[in-house]
């Protein structure tokens, strides 16, 4: 089998920026994008964004863009110059010999630089009514879809109890009538200054030793509250809401990576130089390196900055 010079993992904004500038270098990269499924959600080839509304903060949409519409024409304009698609999940890779084998079951492929994309995901709480009302005034991400009608000056539910949910909460209140974080023990986990800002803004109120039962009403199709459960007494209770952010926390897609390039001790990729993993001609960029900025625009410029130092790299190796 042909060795690659340049295989991309991922399929977001990273995984397909990388692939422009690798593909208008003449490497004829090979996109590997996960396989779809819809269980998993965050998981679906195109990355976080196939699970956004408008986008209204990637620059060059002054009308804003829908996620899986800029996840499209990322790819289009990828394939124009060349970039070649594979749909399968990436579940091993050997990085310790070269050429690099990349494996997805039994099928496997051999290159000479790897560029790793494969984001993160929003952790979910993992409720059937979560999922069905997932786009439907349920959201994993309030910088994305915070500002949308449908959010607007009505009371809104943020769940979680770290520096997420606490910057999610003080976001929406621009919108929001009302913000009520949902927190399932009394103490926040968020940092002494994230709470403070949160606890001053009198729009917030906090429901405590709380989790949720159910996200309400599956039957109408729309988010009209939760079903509360005191993790204490058992005792159940309605919060009405508009709408409900769900701020648990994200985790990076790398596990088939573990053991094989450094990762943080939360599974991030350790990157320096720009775009170096601990690997020689194994290059990171993203969400799956960045668990401080994650947005479609900074894991796009990352992508780019790791294409061009493969590109570098393999260069040097000729
Ligand atoms: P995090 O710190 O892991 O907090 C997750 C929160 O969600 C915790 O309060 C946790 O509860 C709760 N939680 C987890 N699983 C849950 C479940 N199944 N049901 C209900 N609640 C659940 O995650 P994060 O807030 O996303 O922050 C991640 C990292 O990014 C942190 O290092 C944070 O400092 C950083 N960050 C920084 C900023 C900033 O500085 N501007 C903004 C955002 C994030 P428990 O507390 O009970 O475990």
């Amino acid at each position: 089998m042909a060795v690659e010079q340049v295989i991309i993992v991922g399929s977001g904004p990273a995984a397909y920026t990388a692939a422009l500038y690798a593909s208008r270098a003449n490497l004829k990269p090979l996109v590997i994008e996960g396989e779809a499924d819809q269980s998993k959600r965050t998981d679906l080839p195109g990355g976080q964004l196939m699970i956004t509304t408008d986008v209204e903060n990637y620059p060059g949409f002054p009308e804003g863009v829908e996620g899986p519409k800029l996840m499209e024409l990322m790819r289009r304009q990828a394939e124009r110059f060349g970039t070649r698609v594979e749909t399968a999940w990436v579940d091993a890779v050997d990085f310790k010999k070269r050429p690099f084998t990349v494996r997805a079951g039994d099928r496997s492929w051999t290159s000479r630089a790897v560029i790793i994309t494969t984001g993160a995901g929003a952790k979910w709480l993992g409720i059937p009514s979560e999922k069905a009302l997932l786009n439907k005034g349920l959201s994993g991400c309030a910088t994305c879809d915070g500002a949308l009608p449908l959010f607007r000056n009505k009371h809104l539910a943020v769940v979680g109890g770290g520096d997420t949910a606490m910057e999610e909460a003080t976001f929406l209140t621009r919108f929001a009538s009302k913000v009520s974080v949902v927190h399932r023990r009394d103490t926040l986990r968020a940092s002494k200054i994230m709470q403070e800002k949160a606890k001053k803004n009198p729009k917030i109120e906090f429901v405590w030793n709380s989790e949720v039962a159910e996200v309400l009403d599956m039957k109408a199709g729309r988010v009209t509250g939760l079903r509360l459960r005191d993790v204490k007494s058992k005792k159940e209770s309605t919060l009405d809401v508009g709408g409900v952010f769900i701020a648990i926390g994200h985790e990076p897609n790398t596990a088939p990576f573990r053991g094989q390039i450094d990762l943080d001790d939360r599974g991030y990729v350790k990157v320096t130089r720009g775009s170096y993993t601990s690997v020689e001609g194994v290059f990171a960029g993203g969400d799956c390196v960045d668990h401080v900025y994650r947005q479609a625009v900074t894991a796009a410029g990352m992508g780019c900055m790791a294409a061009i130092d493969a590109e570098r790299w393999l260069e040097s190796q000729a």
